[in-house]
């Protein structure tokens, strides 16, 4: 069995959550890899599904153990990594793994996975309308909002390191175009 994985990055509220959800109810081998976070649980997550919720010391007890495939201190003090034995869960199932990761994990997991997988970018159409998205979803703080704001700019900058970019502007283009190159990807000639 041949072991895949989609990588999809974006600054914070461009939508690739919302893409990734709708790949996932349209190809049936794709599975989400789950990260580990040690950021508080948002109304409506699971612990197990959407991510592990580990606190400070448990997840740097496991970067110690040299569990994680890759992880990161995405914003101070907030730690996200993937651990080794998800990849391992994932494609012992003979599934394509799905990574959700910010913009330097993305280009980590491509340089340890190259031709396995395909890396893709999630672009806003901008800024202002990656705020307005972040502040109707109403999940962030304006602390919390600014961190993402700030660090989307230099995110945006690192687009042309990724396999493909998909534009973000309306959903039904950015739906369609995605299942368009997964699907190539998945059928085996991608890029
Ligand atoms: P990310 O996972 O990149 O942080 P989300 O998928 O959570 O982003 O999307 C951020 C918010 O923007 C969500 O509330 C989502 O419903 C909304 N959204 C996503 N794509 C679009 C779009 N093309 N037009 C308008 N709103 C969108
Ligand atoms: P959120 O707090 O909005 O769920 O995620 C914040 C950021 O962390 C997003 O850009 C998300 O893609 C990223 N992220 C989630 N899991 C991982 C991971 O395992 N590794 C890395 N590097 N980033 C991750």
């Amino acid at each position: 069995m041949e072991e895949k994985a989609l990588i999809f990055s974006a600054p914070s509220g461009a939508g690739k959550t919302t893409i990734v959800g709708h790949l996932l109810t349209v190809f049936n081998t794709l599975e989400f890899s789950i990260s580990a976070c040690s950021r508080q649980k948002r109304e409506g997550e699971t612990n197990g599904k959407d991510y592990y919720f580990l606190s400070p010391e448990e997840f740097k007890c496991k970067i110690e153990k040299d569990e994680f495939v890759e992880w990161e201190e995405v914003y101070k003090d907030l730690y996200y990594g993937t651990l080794k034995s998800e990849l391992n869960r994932i494609w012992a199932k003979g599934n394509t793994i799905v990574f959700d990761v910010d913009v330097l994990g993305g280009i980590n997991l491509k340089k340890k996975l190259g031709d396995k997988a395909l890396s893709v970018f999630v672009m806003p159409p901008s800024i202002e309308e990656l705020k307005n998205r972040l502040e109707k979803r109403g999940t962030e703080s304006p602390e919390s909002l600014k961190k993402r704001i700030d660090r989307a700019v230099e995110e945006i900058s690192k687009a042309p390191q990724f396999d493909i970019v998909i534009e973000n502007d309306s959903l039904e283009k950015a739906f369609a175009e995605s299942e368009k190159r997964v699907g190539e990807f998945l059928a085996g000639n991608e890029l």
